[in-house]
Protein backbone atom coordinates (compact mmCIF):
# COMPACT_ATOMS: atom_id res chain seq x y z
CA UNK A 1 0.00 0.00 0.00
CA UNK A 2 1.11 3.28 -0.79
CA UNK A 3 2.38 6.31 1.06
CA UNK A 4 1.89 9.60 0.98
CA UNK A 5 3.60 12.03 2.65
CA UNK A 6 2.90 15.70 2.36
CA UNK A 7 5.51 18.28 3.53
CA UNK A 8 3.53 21.37 4.61
CA UNK A 9 0.84 21.95 6.20
CA UNK A 10 -1.24 25.04 4.49
CA UNK A 11 -3.37 25.49 1.61
CA UNK A 12 -1.85 23.05 -0.56
CA UNK A 13 -0.88 20.16 1.50
CA UNK A 14 -4.03 20.19 3.49
CA UNK A 15 -6.33 20.03 1.40
CA UNK A 16 -4.24 17.12 -1.20
CA UNK A 17 -5.14 14.93 1.86
CA UNK A 18 -8.45 14.96 2.21
CA UNK A 19 -9.01 15.48 -1.42
CA UNK A 20 -6.71 11.92 -1.53
CA UNK A 21 -9.34 10.16 1.14
CA UNK A 22 -12.41 11.62 -1.11
CA UNK A 23 -10.60 9.93 -3.88
CA UNK A 24 -10.61 6.27 -1.93
CA UNK A 25 -6.90 6.47 -1.52
CA UNK A 26 -6.66 4.25 0.91
CA UNK A 27 -2.73 4.25 2.31
CA UNK A 28 -1.09 5.93 4.62
CA UNK A 29 -1.02 9.53 4.15
CA UNK A 30 1.36 11.67 6.54
CA UNK A 31 1.88 15.79 6.83
CA UNK A 32 5.25 17.27 8.15
CA UNK A 33 4.62 20.67 8.85
CA UNK A 34 6.97 23.62 10.39
CA UNK A 35 3.81 25.34 11.61
CA UNK A 36 3.34 24.70 15.30
CA UNK A 37 -0.79 24.66 14.45
CA UNK A 38 -3.35 22.67 12.54
CA UNK A 39 -3.78 24.04 9.12
CA UNK A 40 -5.66 27.36 9.13
CA UNK A 41 -7.63 29.69 6.60
CA UNK A 42 -4.61 32.09 5.98
CA UNK A 43 -6.28 34.60 4.61
CA UNK A 44 -8.79 35.26 7.59
CA UNK A 45 -5.17 36.71 8.97
CA UNK A 46 -5.31 39.91 7.52
CA UNK A 47 -8.92 40.30 7.63
CA UNK A 48 -11.83 39.08 10.28
CA UNK A 49 -8.91 37.40 11.94
CA UNK A 50 -6.66 40.52 12.93
CA UNK A 51 -9.99 42.58 13.16
CA UNK A 52 -10.82 40.39 16.07
CA UNK A 53 -14.35 39.67 14.05
CA UNK A 54 -13.85 35.67 14.76
CA UNK A 55 -12.01 33.50 16.71
CA UNK A 56 -9.38 30.63 16.14
CA UNK A 57 -11.40 27.18 15.85
CA UNK A 58 -13.17 29.10 13.33
CA UNK A 59 -9.63 30.30 11.37
CA UNK A 60 -8.98 26.05 11.58
CA UNK A 61 -9.53 24.22 7.77
CA UNK A 62 -10.79 21.04 10.07
CA UNK A 63 -11.15 20.12 13.54
CA UNK A 64 -8.44 18.18 15.01
CA UNK A 65 -10.64 14.76 15.00
CA UNK A 66 -11.14 15.07 11.33
CA UNK A 67 -7.41 14.09 10.99
CA UNK A 68 -8.20 10.84 13.01
CA UNK A 69 -11.64 9.85 11.11
CA UNK A 70 -9.63 10.62 8.40
CA UNK A 71 -6.08 8.68 9.10
CA UNK A 72 -4.20 11.52 8.22
CA UNK A 73 -1.23 11.51 10.41
CA UNK A 74 -0.42 15.50 11.33
CA UNK A 75 2.96 16.16 12.55
CA UNK A 76 3.50 19.78 13.69
CA UNK A 77 6.40 21.56 14.04
CA UNK A 78 8.22 19.02 12.16
CA UNK A 79 10.71 20.81 9.60
CA UNK A 80 11.93 18.79 6.63
CA UNK A 81 15.58 19.69 6.23
CA UNK A 82 16.55 17.06 2.91
CA UNK A 83 16.17 14.07 1.50
CA UNK A 84 16.79 11.92 -1.27
CA UNK A 85 14.69 11.05 -4.17
CA UNK A 86 16.43 7.79 -5.22
CA UNK A 87 15.86 6.81 -1.58
CA UNK A 88 12.88 7.44 -1.19
CA UNK A 89 12.90 9.46 2.52
CA UNK A 90 12.98 13.00 4.11
CA UNK A 91 15.20 14.11 6.48
CA UNK A 92 13.80 15.79 9.35
CA UNK A 93 15.60 18.86 11.03
CA UNK A 94 15.05 17.24 14.59
CA UNK A 95 16.19 14.05 13.77
CA UNK A 96 15.19 10.83 11.80
CA UNK A 97 13.80 10.17 8.44
CA UNK A 98 10.38 9.42 6.60
CA UNK A 99 10.08 6.65 3.73
CA UNK A 100 7.87 7.95 1.12
CA UNK A 101 6.15 6.14 -2.04
CA UNK A 102 4.75 9.67 -3.54
CA UNK A 103 5.76 12.99 -1.61
CA UNK A 104 4.05 16.16 -2.10
CA UNK A 105 5.21 19.54 -1.38
CA UNK A 106 3.32 22.38 -0.57
CA UNK A 107 5.98 24.91 1.16
CA UNK A 108 4.50 28.48 0.82
CA UNK A 109 6.72 31.28 1.60
CA UNK A 110 8.48 33.51 3.66
CA UNK A 111 8.05 37.27 4.74
CA UNK A 112 10.62 38.83 2.95
CA UNK A 113 12.77 41.48 4.50
CA UNK A 114 14.41 44.34 3.08
CA UNK A 115 18.00 45.02 4.27
CA UNK A 116 18.03 47.85 7.04
CA UNK A 117 14.70 47.18 8.41
CA UNK A 118 15.79 46.65 12.38
CA UNK A 119 14.80 44.19 14.32
CA UNK A 120 13.19 45.57 16.87
CA UNK A 121 9.71 43.91 18.73
CA UNK A 122 7.67 46.29 17.35
CA UNK A 123 8.32 45.46 13.47
CA UNK A 124 6.09 42.79 12.72
CA UNK A 125 5.91 40.63 9.37
CA UNK A 126 2.71 38.56 8.91
CA UNK A 127 2.08 34.97 7.52
CA UNK A 128 1.35 32.42 9.87
CA UNK A 129 -1.37 32.56 12.33
CA UNK A 130 1.38 33.31 15.46
CA UNK A 131 2.35 36.02 13.10
CA UNK A 132 -1.40 37.13 12.91
CA UNK A 133 -1.92 36.96 17.06
CA UNK A 134 0.73 38.90 17.71
CA UNK A 135 -0.12 41.59 15.22
CA UNK A 136 -3.48 41.41 16.56
CA UNK A 137 -2.41 42.24 20.43
CA UNK A 138 0.13 44.53 18.79
CA UNK A 139 -2.39 46.84 16.59
CA UNK A 140 -4.83 46.95 20.42
CA UNK A 141 -1.59 48.58 22.16
CA UNK A 142 -0.89 51.45 19.09
CA UNK A 143 -2.61 54.42 17.89
CA UNK A 144 -0.05 55.26 14.43
CA UNK A 145 1.29 52.38 11.99
CA UNK A 146 3.86 52.55 9.59
CA UNK A 147 2.91 49.80 6.42
CA UNK A 148 6.33 49.04 4.72
CA UNK A 149 4.95 47.37 1.42
CA UNK A 150 1.45 48.29 -0.36
CA UNK A 151 1.17 44.55 -2.12
CA UNK A 152 -1.84 42.86 -0.97
CA UNK A 153 -1.00 41.33 2.44
CA UNK A 154 0.04 45.93 3.59
CA UNK A 155 -3.41 46.67 1.83
CA UNK A 156 -5.51 44.74 3.32
CA UNK A 157 -3.65 45.29 7.03
CA UNK A 158 -3.65 48.72 6.21
CA UNK A 159 -7.97 48.69 5.76
CA UNK A 160 -7.77 46.37 8.91
CA UNK A 161 -6.30 48.77 10.90
CA UNK A 162 -8.25 51.99 9.71
CA UNK A 163 -11.60 49.85 10.92
CA UNK A 164 -9.73 49.11 13.91
CA UNK A 165 -9.42 53.19 14.25
CA UNK A 166 -5.50 53.45 13.71
CA UNK A 167 -3.85 55.57 12.23
CA UNK A 168 -2.20 54.34 8.97
CA UNK A 169 0.66 55.54 7.09
CA UNK A 170 1.61 53.30 3.88
CA UNK A 171 5.19 53.28 2.05
CA UNK A 172 5.53 51.91 -1.06
CA UNK A 173 8.15 52.41 -3.53
CA UNK A 174 6.62 51.66 -6.70
CA UNK A 175 4.20 54.94 -7.91
CA UNK A 176 0.98 53.18 -7.06
CA UNK A 177 -0.07 50.00 -4.53
CA UNK A 178 -0.82 46.93 -5.70
CA UNK A 179 1.17 47.75 -8.77
CA UNK A 180 2.84 44.57 -9.39
CA UNK A 181 -0.48 42.30 -9.29
CA UNK A 182 -2.91 44.58 -11.02
CA UNK A 183 -0.87 47.22 -13.09
CA UNK A 184 -1.05 50.99 -12.74
CA UNK A 185 -4.42 52.02 -13.63
CA UNK A 186 -5.94 49.74 -11.01
CA UNK A 187 -3.23 50.77 -8.34
CA UNK A 188 -4.26 54.08 -8.80
CA UNK A 189 -7.89 53.60 -8.21
CA UNK A 190 -6.78 51.28 -5.14
CA UNK A 191 -4.52 54.54 -3.72
CA UNK A 192 -7.46 56.34 -3.71
CA UNK A 193 -9.45 54.05 -2.30
CA UNK A 194 -7.64 53.60 0.67
CA UNK A 195 -6.91 57.65 0.58
CA UNK A 196 -10.79 57.93 1.17
CA UNK A 197 -10.84 55.91 4.18
CA UNK A 198 -7.92 57.96 5.50
CA UNK A 199 -4.41 56.31 5.32
CA UNK A 200 -1.85 58.37 4.58
CA UNK A 201 -0.16 56.76 1.00
CA UNK A 202 2.84 57.52 0.21
CA UNK A 203 4.09 55.99 -3.18
CA UNK A 204 7.23 56.25 -4.88
CA UNK A 205 8.39 56.74 -1.49
CA UNK A 206 11.20 54.35 0.67
CA UNK A 207 12.34 54.65 4.37
CA UNK A 208 15.72 56.52 4.27
CA UNK A 209 16.35 55.53 7.93
CA UNK A 210 14.78 53.78 11.41
CA UNK A 211 14.71 55.79 14.81
CA UNK A 212 14.80 53.41 17.40
CA UNK A 213 14.21 54.41 21.15
CA UNK A 214 15.65 51.34 23.12
CA UNK A 215 15.00 48.15 21.35
CA UNK A 216 11.52 49.49 19.60
CA UNK A 217 11.10 51.54 16.89
CA UNK A 218 9.36 54.68 16.88
CA UNK A 219 9.69 56.60 13.16
CA UNK A 220 11.34 56.49 10.07
CA UNK A 221 12.52 59.08 7.89
CA UNK A 222 11.33 58.90 4.65
CA UNK A 223 13.14 59.52 0.86
CA UNK A 224 10.47 62.48 0.26
CA UNK A 225 11.88 63.88 3.27
CA UNK A 226 9.15 63.59 5.80
CA UNK A 227 9.70 62.48 9.67
CA UNK A 228 7.38 60.02 10.65
CA UNK A 229 6.79 58.48 14.45
CA UNK A 230 5.03 54.76 14.34
CA UNK A 231 4.58 53.16 17.48
CA UNK A 232 4.02 49.66 15.02
CA UNK A 233 5.53 48.71 11.73
CA UNK A 234 5.01 45.49 9.30
CA UNK A 235 6.93 44.95 7.14
CA UNK A 236 4.66 43.85 4.43
CA UNK A 237 7.34 43.57 1.10
CA UNK A 238 5.96 39.72 -0.65
CA UNK A 239 7.43 36.74 -0.19
CA UNK A 240 10.29 34.31 -0.84
CA UNK A 241 9.18 31.40 -1.55
CA UNK A 242 10.45 28.38 0.33
CA UNK A 243 12.99 26.34 -1.91
CA UNK A 244 15.30 25.05 0.57
CA UNK A 245 13.88 21.54 0.33
CA UNK A 246 13.35 21.15 -3.36
CA UNK A 247 17.09 22.88 -3.59
CA UNK A 248 18.78 20.15 -1.21
CA UNK A 249 16.28 17.29 -3.52
CA UNK A 250 17.43 18.59 -6.48
CA UNK A 251 14.00 19.16 -8.36
CA UNK A 252 13.93 21.51 -11.13
CA UNK A 253 13.59 25.08 -10.20
CA UNK A 254 12.09 28.11 -12.29
CA UNK A 255 10.15 31.05 -12.34
CA UNK A 256 11.03 31.73 -8.41
CA UNK A 257 9.46 28.06 -7.81
CA UNK A 258 9.72 24.55 -9.00
CA UNK A 259 8.83 23.44 -11.95
CA UNK A 260 5.87 21.25 -12.44
CA UNK A 261 4.05 19.81 -15.69
CA UNK A 262 0.70 20.27 -16.51
CA UNK A 263 -0.27 17.67 -13.67
CA UNK A 264 2.07 19.34 -11.51
CA UNK A 265 4.53 16.50 -10.94
CA UNK A 266 8.21 17.56 -10.43
CA UNK A 267 9.63 14.30 -10.87
CA UNK A 268 8.64 11.20 -10.21
CA UNK A 269 6.23 10.31 -7.80
CA UNK A 270 7.12 13.64 -6.70
CA UNK A 271 4.54 16.81 -6.60
CA UNK A 272 4.42 20.45 -5.54
CA UNK A 273 1.74 22.85 -5.30
CA UNK A 274 0.59 26.15 -4.23
CA UNK A 275 3.21 29.13 -4.08
CA UNK A 276 6.45 27.63 -4.75
CA UNK A 277 4.59 25.82 -7.97
CA UNK A 278 5.94 26.85 -11.53
CA UNK A 279 2.76 25.01 -13.39
CA UNK A 280 2.65 24.56 -16.87
CA UNK A 281 -0.84 25.92 -17.46
CA UNK A 282 -2.24 23.92 -20.05
CA UNK A 283 -4.90 26.33 -20.78
CA UNK A 284 -3.12 29.60 -20.56
CA UNK A 285 -0.16 27.44 -22.19
CA UNK A 286 2.26 28.95 -20.35
CA UNK A 287 4.45 28.18 -17.12
CA UNK A 288 3.05 30.62 -13.99
CA UNK A 289 3.81 30.89 -10.72
CA UNK A 290 0.92 32.09 -8.77
CA UNK A 291 0.85 33.39 -4.44
CA UNK A 292 -2.89 32.49 -3.75
CA UNK A 293 -5.43 30.60 -1.80
CA UNK A 294 -7.64 28.96 -4.02
CA UNK A 295 -5.00 28.31 -6.26
CA UNK A 296 -2.91 26.41 -3.98
CA UNK A 297 -5.98 24.67 -2.50
CA UNK A 298 -6.89 23.62 -6.45
CA UNK A 299 -3.18 22.32 -6.46
CA UNK A 300 -3.64 19.93 -3.87
CA UNK A 301 -7.05 18.44 -5.36
CA UNK A 302 -5.11 18.57 -8.67
CA UNK A 303 -2.27 16.89 -6.73
CA UNK A 304 -4.64 14.25 -5.11
CA UNK A 305 -6.51 13.49 -8.76
CA UNK A 306 -2.94 13.03 -10.13
CA UNK A 307 -2.01 10.60 -7.39
CA UNK A 308 -5.42 8.47 -7.12
CA UNK A 309 -4.39 7.97 -10.85
CA UNK A 310 -6.34 10.47 -12.97
CA UNK A 311 -4.30 10.82 -16.22
CA UNK A 312 -5.21 14.49 -16.75
CA UNK A 313 -3.74 17.95 -17.01
CA UNK A 314 -4.60 19.63 -13.93
CA UNK A 315 -6.91 23.05 -15.84
CA UNK A 316 -8.58 25.24 -13.41
CA UNK A 317 -7.91 29.03 -13.72
CA UNK A 318 -6.15 31.10 -11.47
CA UNK A 319 -8.54 32.45 -9.14
CA UNK A 320 -8.47 35.10 -6.40
CA UNK A 321 -9.76 37.54 -4.62
CA UNK A 322 -9.31 40.37 -2.40
CA UNK A 323 -11.33 42.36 0.39
CA UNK A 324 -10.58 46.17 1.30
CA UNK A 325 -13.28 47.96 3.18
CA UNK A 326 -16.01 47.65 1.30
CA UNK A 327 -14.65 46.88 -2.19
CA UNK A 328 -13.96 43.52 -3.34
CA UNK A 329 -12.16 42.53 -5.94
CA UNK A 330 -12.17 38.87 -7.77
CA UNK A 331 -9.39 37.73 -10.67
CA UNK A 332 -9.83 34.81 -12.50
CA UNK A 333 -6.59 33.51 -14.78
CA UNK A 334 -3.28 35.32 -15.16
CA UNK A 335 -1.95 38.58 -17.00
CA UNK A 336 0.78 41.35 -16.06
CA UNK A 337 -1.68 44.61 -15.49
CA UNK A 338 1.40 46.04 -18.36
CA UNK A 339 -1.17 43.60 -20.82
CA UNK A 340 -3.41 46.02 -23.06
CA UNK A 341 -6.96 46.26 -21.10
CA UNK A 342 -10.25 46.65 -22.35
CA UNK A 343 -12.79 47.78 -19.37
CA UNK A 344 -16.11 47.62 -19.04
CA UNK A 345 -18.80 49.17 -16.47
CA UNK A 346 -18.69 52.11 -14.14
CA UNK A 347 -15.02 52.98 -13.00
CA UNK A 348 -16.23 55.83 -10.52
CA UNK A 349 -19.00 53.92 -8.98
CA UNK A 350 -16.32 50.95 -8.69
CA UNK A 351 -18.22 48.31 -10.14
CA UNK A 352 -16.67 47.66 -13.16
CA UNK A 353 -14.38 44.64 -14.74
CA UNK A 354 -11.09 44.84 -16.65
CA UNK A 355 -10.64 42.19 -19.49
CA UNK A 356 -6.45 41.95 -20.03
CA UNK A 357 -5.28 40.52 -23.45
CA UNK A 358 -2.65 38.66 -25.21
CA UNK A 359 -2.28 38.21 -29.04
CA UNK A 360 -5.88 38.78 -29.33
CA UNK A 361 -7.01 36.61 -26.77
CA UNK A 362 -8.63 37.12 -22.99
CA UNK A 363 -6.08 35.93 -20.26
CA UNK A 364 -7.09 37.34 -17.33
CA UNK A 365 -10.31 39.11 -16.27
CA UNK A 366 -10.27 41.56 -12.94
CA UNK A 367 -13.80 42.94 -11.35
CA UNK A 368 -14.34 44.87 -8.64
CA UNK A 369 -17.72 44.64 -7.14
CA UNK A 370 -18.93 43.17 -10.24
CA UNK A 371 -18.80 39.28 -9.55
CA UNK A 372 -21.35 38.29 -11.89
CA UNK A 373 -18.86 39.48 -15.24
CA UNK A 374 -15.73 37.23 -13.67
CA UNK A 375 -17.65 34.12 -13.66
CA UNK A 376 -18.22 35.16 -17.15
CA UNK A 377 -14.85 36.35 -18.16
CA UNK A 378 -13.17 32.85 -16.63
CA UNK A 379 -15.41 30.85 -19.87
CA UNK A 380 -14.32 33.71 -22.23
CA UNK A 381 -10.40 32.66 -20.86
CA UNK A 382 -11.12 29.35 -21.41
CA UNK A 383 -12.55 29.42 -25.16
CA UNK A 384 -9.57 31.11 -25.86
CA UNK A 385 -11.24 32.41 -28.93
CA UNK A 386 -10.66 35.97 -30.19
CA UNK A 387 -13.50 38.25 -29.05
CA UNK A 388 -14.25 41.75 -30.24
CA UNK A 389 -12.75 44.33 -28.44
CA UNK A 390 -15.73 46.55 -28.04
CA UNK A 391 -18.33 44.02 -27.66
CA UNK A 392 -16.14 43.30 -24.29
CA UNK A 393 -16.39 47.11 -23.79
CA UNK A 394 -19.96 47.46 -24.27
CA UNK A 395 -22.32 46.59 -20.91
CA UNK A 396 -25.21 46.08 -22.87
CA UNK A 397 -23.93 43.51 -24.50
CA UNK A 398 -24.51 40.01 -22.74
CA UNK A 399 -20.97 38.24 -22.40
CA UNK A 400 -22.48 34.76 -22.34
CA UNK A 401 -23.53 35.62 -26.44
CA UNK A 402 -19.61 35.71 -26.87
CA UNK A 403 -19.25 32.76 -25.91
CA UNK A 404 -18.60 30.02 -28.84
CA UNK A 405 -21.53 27.80 -29.09
CA UNK A 406 -22.46 25.11 -26.53
CA UNK A 407 -20.73 27.41 -23.89
CA UNK A 408 -23.14 29.63 -23.24
CA UNK A 409 -24.42 29.67 -19.69
CA UNK A 410 -28.20 30.82 -20.52
C1 LIG B 1 -2.14 37.22 5.84
C2 LIG B 1 -2.40 36.61 4.51
C3 LIG B 1 -3.59 36.88 3.85
C4 LIG B 1 -3.84 36.33 2.60
N1 LIG B 1 -5.02 36.62 1.97
C5 LIG B 1 -5.29 36.08 0.76
C6 LIG B 1 -6.53 36.36 0.08
O1 LIG B 1 -7.35 37.13 0.56
N2 LIG B 1 -6.74 35.79 -1.12
C7 LIG B 1 -5.84 34.94 -1.69
O2 LIG B 1 -6.09 34.43 -2.77
N3 LIG B 1 -4.65 34.64 -1.07
C8 LIG B 1 -4.36 35.20 0.13
N4 LIG B 1 -3.17 34.91 0.76
C9 LIG B 1 -2.19 34.02 0.09
C10 LIG B 1 -2.46 32.55 0.42
O3 LIG B 1 -2.69 32.38 1.77
C11 LIG B 1 -1.28 31.69 -0.03
O4 LIG B 1 -1.15 31.82 -1.43
C12 LIG B 1 -1.49 30.22 0.33
O5 LIG B 1 -1.54 30.05 1.71
C13 LIG B 1 -0.37 29.35 -0.25
O6 LIG B 1 -0.57 28.03 0.12
P1 LIG B 1 0.66 27.00 0.21
O7 LIG B 1 0.08 25.70 0.61
O8 LIG B 1 1.45 27.13 -1.02
O9 LIG B 1 1.55 27.60 1.38
P2 LIG B 1 1.21 27.92 2.89
O10 LIG B 1 -0.28 28.04 3.10
O11 LIG B 1 2.07 29.04 3.30
O12 LIG B 1 1.67 26.61 3.65
C14 LIG B 1 3.03 26.22 3.64
C15 LIG B 1 3.25 25.28 4.80
O13 LIG B 1 4.50 24.63 4.63
C16 LIG B 1 5.20 24.61 5.88
N5 LIG B 1 6.61 24.43 5.55
C17 LIG B 1 7.38 25.20 4.78
N6 LIG B 1 8.62 24.66 4.66
C18 LIG B 1 8.60 23.49 5.35
C19 LIG B 1 9.55 22.47 5.59
N7 LIG B 1 10.80 22.51 5.09
N8 LIG B 1 9.18 21.42 6.37
C20 LIG B 1 7.92 21.34 6.87
N9 LIG B 1 6.97 22.27 6.66
C21 LIG B 1 7.31 23.33 5.91
C22 LIG B 1 4.81 25.94 6.49
O14 LIG B 1 5.03 25.95 7.87
C23 LIG B 1 3.32 25.99 6.14
O15 LIG B 1 2.56 25.24 7.06
C24 LIG B 1 -2.88 35.48 2.01
C25 LIG B 1 -1.67 35.20 2.67
C26 LIG B 1 -1.42 35.76 3.91
C27 LIG B 1 -0.13 35.48 4.61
Amino acid sequence: MARVVIVGGGGAGDAAAFALRKRGFDGEILILSADHDRPYDRPYLSKEFLRGEIETPKVFLHEESDYARERIDLRLGERVSGGSLQERRVELARAGHEPFDVLVLGLGGSPRRPPGVPAAGNVLTLRSLRDSQTLRQALGDSTRVLLVGAGFIGAEVAASARKLGKEVLMVEAAPVPLQRALGREVGEIYAEIHRRHGVDVRTGTTVESWHTHGDRVAGATLSDGGRESADLVLVAAGIEPNLELPRALGLPLDGGGVRVDSALKAAEDVYVGGDVAFHHHPVLNRSIRVEHWEVAKGHGRGIAAAVAGADAPYTKLPYFWSDQYDVSLEYRGHASGDDPSIWRGDRDGLNFSVFYLRDGLVEAVLSMNDSKTNELGGKLIESRSRLDAAALADPGVDLSELLPSGQATG
